[in-house]
């Protein structure tokens, strides 16, 4: 079976990484967040982290030229090509779908499919506020909402105008919605 290389999409607090990490336990692919990536950078003390530590807690978000060269070397490691991979939390812009597009382009591979997993504003936020990470203050969830809507939500678009968005109902049990992200993933394999 070729590997799987998807993407996954959603508003902070719609359940991504938790579906993710089961997306990727069911299909044996490699799970790559960008929030974690920068997060262990942060915690390490590197110059990146240094540099989007301060972006992070204020809710914004780190340059796509920074972000597109972490993917892009991410990429380049040989167990994507041989186990498939789930971005979650990238593209987060527009530009950064096009370097996508160039990365995989490059390494003569595809997207099978990108999951929207759509869970109502209001519903996000209470998650968000419920879960109370360090980064997660009700001005910064305002923020990155904000920023969902005008530079995420364009993705849509993007990915439907390429035949491969499935907008999936994020509001549910684990299970439910786990089921339900299956299935769209079954139906473009
Ligand atoms: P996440 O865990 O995906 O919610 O990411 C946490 C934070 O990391 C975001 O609020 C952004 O500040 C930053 N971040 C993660 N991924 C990206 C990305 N693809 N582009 C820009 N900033 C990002």
């Amino acid at each position: 079976m070729s590997a799987l290389r998807m993407v996954i999409l959603g508003r902070q607090g719609s359940g991504k990484g938790t579906q993710s990490l089961r997306i990727c336990e069911a299909h044996g692919c490699i799970h790559v967040s960008t929030g974690d990536m920068l997060r262990s950078a942060v915690a390490q003390g590197t110059e990146l982290g240094l540099q989007a530590s301060k972006i992070m807690d204020a809710g914004g978000l780190v340059s796509d030229e920074i972000m597109n060269g972490i993917v892009a070397e991410r990429f380049s490691h040989s167990d994507i090509s041989e186990h498939g991979v789930l971005l979650d939390g990238f593209p987060r812009t527009v530009d950064q779908a096009n370097a996508l597009e160039r990365i995989l382009g490059s390494l003569s591979q595809d997207l099978r499919i990108a999951l929207n997993l759509d869970v109502p504003i209001e519903i996000v936020t209470q998650r968000m506020l419920d879960r109370r990470r360090e980064d997660d203050t009700p001005e910064a969830i305002r923020r990155r909402l904000e920023l969902y809507e005008t530079q995420t939500a364009p993705l849509l678009d993007w990915f439907t105008s390429r035949d491969l968005l499935s907008t999936i109902d994020g509001v549910g049990t684990e299970d439910e919605v786990f089921a339900r992200i299956d299935a769209a993933i079954g139906a473009r394999s």
